[in-house]
């Protein structure tokens, strides 16, 4: 994978303060390979390799950064400069048009928006405006009671615009208005004709366009003609679940420039998570290192309240896969983790040993991995390891691309850890001591 070779081209450059033009091209060229083989667009594909030569051949890497690390974190940079920065979505009073082609999860998405807006107090109500799809009155109906929100349609009815027109007068009192507008196989121009008018005449403040993650090369052009026709607020990727690619949501993102707020990892109501473009470019790059990476320059400054906050945690009783991942962040950095792994006295634990520098290292890389997994895990799963079952763990090790072995490795320590924190927790000096160590 690309993590690979870049890795083994780095070693080879490692130490060199200067990369010369070759050096540059063939990193350039594992980079594009990985991109196309996730699926991102040609020309996006070359725009930005060529972007990236530019800026390694003619800026000069920050102090304390090497050569080789300022082209990761110049690739890192292109491609966020396309997902944008954390992008919140504006939780006000509005009214959201769902617009996308038939299949790519609008339906399923009104709903699980339905249920993340009232979480957070705001009513929401559906309208069923699509009036092409047989069955798809009863669909929004049925997950409008499922997720306990308004709902307004009008079976049988062929008109969407009287639908939606009626729908936003009986729902008045909602906060939140949702419209589930039709679909098509392709983009034909009766659909948007339709969309067009809706947006025209209701004038809805925001139209989110809902694109499955798994759609390769005609993604781009597709939300190219949307935003065309209705103009593109926003963009919801569903069905990340299913793949580790989603290079053609990417492109389509690059192509209408509009922010990507949330991201589908499921067919259920609570498989909606807001989207997180550092996590979505590891996953598309099979690189599970960035964030350590970008970390390079950056000071291991995590307080000492912090690291005791962390420490309590670990050694109280309870200690889920959340609390383990919480303290991987904090003390996930190059270096520190070692120096924290290095600290147990696993010798001194049952049926441990004591790690040597090399077995250190290897955990810092392993624990990198192991961050990936846990980044493509619910909330619920985090919360309750014991939910794992097969299919679940099939669904995450697909999303971070790690394989199923990894996640059941990972699974298999956890537990292992847990029984060793249950039988470190009675001692008082073992606290103090990994303190003074950190
Ligand atoms: P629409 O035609 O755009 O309204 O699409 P639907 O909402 O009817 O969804 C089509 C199919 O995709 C349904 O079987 C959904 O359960 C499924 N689906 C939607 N979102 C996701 C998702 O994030 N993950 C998975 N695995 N399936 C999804
Ligand atoms: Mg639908």
């Amino acid at each position: 994978n690309l993590s690979e070779s870049l890795k083994s081209i780095m070693r080879k450059i490692s130490g060199s303060s200067f990369i010369d033009k070759d050096t540059i091209k063939e990193v350039t060229k594992e980079i594009q390979r990985a991109l196309l083989k996730a699926d991102v667009n040609v020309k996006l594909v070359l725009k930005l390799t060529n972007t990236v030569q530019e800026r390694a051949l003619n800026e000069k890497p920050p102090a304390g950064m090497t050569a080789q690390d300022y082209i990761i974190r110049v690739i890192y940079e292109e491609l966020l400069k396309i997902l944008g920065t954390d992008s919140n979505f504006d939780l006000k009073p509005q009214t959201i048009m769902l617009v996308g082609l038939y299949g790519n999860g609008k339906t399923t998405t009104a709903g699980k928006l339905a249920r993340l807006f009232m979480k957070k107090g705001l009513s929401t109500g559906l309208i069923a405006a699509d009036v092409h799809r047989p069955g798809a009155f009863e669909q929004l109906q049925q997950i409008s009671g499922d997720v306990n929100c308004g709902f307004y349609g009008e079976k049988g009815e062929k008109n969407a615009l009287k639908i939606v027109r009626n729908g936003i007068k009986e729902l008045a009192d909602f906060k939140i208005k949702i419209i589930d507008t039709s679909g098509r196989d392709s983009l034909d121009q009766e659909l948007i004709d339709e969309v067009h008018e809706i947006k025209e005449k209701i004038n809805p403040d925001t139209v989110l366009f809902v694109i499955d993650a798994t759609l390769g090369q005609q993604a781009g052009p597709q939300a190219k003609t949307l935003h065309d026709a209705v103009n593109i607020d926003g963009v919801i990727i569903t069905k990340m679940d299913g793949t580790g690619k989603a290079g053609g949501a990417l492109s389509a993102v690059a192509d209408i420039q509009s922010p990507v707020y949330f991201i589908g990892t499921g067919e259920h109501m609570d498989d909606i998570q807001i989207f997180n473009p550092k996590k979505f470019l590891s996953r598309l790059l099979g690189m599970g290192d960035i964030d350590a990476l970008m970390e390079v320059v950056k000071e291991t400054n995590i307080t000492e309240e912090e690291a005791e906050a962390s420490l309590d945690k670990l050694m109280s009783g309870k200690f889920d896969l959340k609390d383990m991942y919480d303290v991987w962040e904090k003390f996930a950095k190059p270096g520190l983790l070692k120096k924290f792994f290095g600290a147990l006295p696993l010798g001194k634990m049952p049926g441990g040993n004591k790690l040597d520098e090399s077995q250190l290292d290897q955990a810092d890389e392993k624990l990198r991995l192991y961050r990936v997994i846990l980044d493509s895990m619910t909330f619920y799963e985090l919360e309750n390891p014991d939910v794992l079952n097969a299919k679940r763990i099939k669904r995450i090790a697909a999303g971070s691309g790690q394989g199923e072995k990894n996640v059941r490795q990972l699974l298999k320590e956890y537990n292992a850890m847990k029984k060793n924190m249950k039988s470190i927790k009675k001692n008082r000096n073992f606290k103090k001591m990994l303190k003074t160590q950190l």
